[in-house]
């Protein structure tokens, strides 16, 4: 799925003629956890039985090749890059008039009636009915969801952005590379000012419209002894953002994308697990798909809404 992403992403940088996909390589460090270490020689197995280029770096090469990071070795995967999420949406949306999309801002669903043809009732009173529903509430996913199909556990997840205080341009992509290690990330300067750190764990089950949307003071603690220890050159940095957002997550991590078996004038697409953006055209691909009754050009049995 994420090979044919990255071609649907090429596409749409020609159809846009905007940069969408800045490459930049992916770097996974070996770090303290045993985790780290697993996900570094399975990664390394996936790519390699794919055919993809990935090498596996020894500390001194690593240090030779990466000079920012300190760490005892890693794993490279060079097709990998950044996308520049708000220039995507932003062609997205731009797009919506000329392909005939009538959005309703502001209009909060409130009550979707499966019988029949399906009808979708708004906060403001707004009916309607439709041939084809296409749900894709994130982490507002459980409050629309009939029994029986999968439910999502809503995340808190901190990030922050740290802003080099000498020589940026060896942070930016072409010198830096997205980087791992037990857990955490890094993702270059690209599309905004700062080093965007974060943790992919999921420590914190929440409300999406009661949660905390400060970041804690221990985890910016946290996040800066990690780059203390890994990209010492960071260190020094200024946090110039941070922010709260949330994972959607399934049980076991995988999408839901698929037709309610009982009702297949019913599309869902959710539960994307803090992994969803790089597969967003492919997702759309898949739904349409769903949609006009073709079969997917992915098979969707292990993302079923029924597990
Ligand atoms: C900290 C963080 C880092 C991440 N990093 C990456 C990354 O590096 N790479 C990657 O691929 N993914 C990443 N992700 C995951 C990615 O952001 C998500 O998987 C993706 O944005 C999910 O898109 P979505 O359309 O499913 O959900 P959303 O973007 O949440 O859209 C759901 C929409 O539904 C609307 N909605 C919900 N309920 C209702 C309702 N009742 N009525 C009307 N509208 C409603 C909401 O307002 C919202 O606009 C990250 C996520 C986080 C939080």
């Amino acid at each position: 799925m994420a090979i044919a992403s990255l071609k649907l992403w090429r596409e749409l940088e020609q159809e846009s003629g905007e940069e969408l996909f800045v490459p930049s390589g992916f770097l996974a460090l070996d770090g303290e956890s045993a985790w780290g270490t697993r996900f570094i020689s399975q990664s390394y197995q996936t790519l390699n039985g794919l055919g993809l280029p990935v090498e596996l770096l020894e500390e001194a090469e690593l240090r030779m090749r990466f000079p920012q990071f300190r760490a005892r070795g890693g794993l490279l995967d060079p097709g990998a890059g950044v996308l520049l999420a708000a220039r995507a949406l932003g062609y997205y949306r731009s797009m919506l008039g000329q392909w005939g999309v009538n959005v309703l801002e502001g209009e909060k669903v409130v009550r979707l009636d499966l019988a029949g043809r399906p009808e979708v009732e708004t906060e403001s009173g707004r009916r309607i009915r439709c041939r084809k529903v296409v749900l894709t509430p994130g982490v507002w996913s459980n409050s629309l969801l009939r029994d029986g199909l999968v439910r999502v556990t809503p995340t808190r997840q901190q990030v922050i952005y740290l802003r080099p205080t000498r020589d940026s341009a060896r942070f930016r992509p072409g010198s830096f590379p997205i980087f791992t290690v037990d857990k955490y990330y890094g993702i270059p300067i690209a599309g905004t000012d700062g080093v965007k750190v974060g943790y992919h764990r999921t420590p914190e089950e929440v409300d999406p419209d009661l949660v905390r949307r400060t970041v804690d003071p221990e985890a910016i603690q946290a996040f800066l002894s990690v780059v203390h220890r890994y990209v010492p050159e960071l260190a020094e940095s200024e946090v110039v953002h941070s922010k709260v957002c949330l994972y959607d997550m399934t049980e076991n991590k995988n999408f839901v994308i698929g037709a309610d078996p009982e009702c297949n004038s019913v599309i869902y697409g959710y539960g994307f697990s803090g992994n969803g953006f790089k597969f967003a055209p492919l997702v759309g691909r898949l739904l349409t798909e769903l949609v006009l009754e073709k079969s997917p050009s992915i098979r969707l049995d292990r993302l079923s809404p029924v597990r």
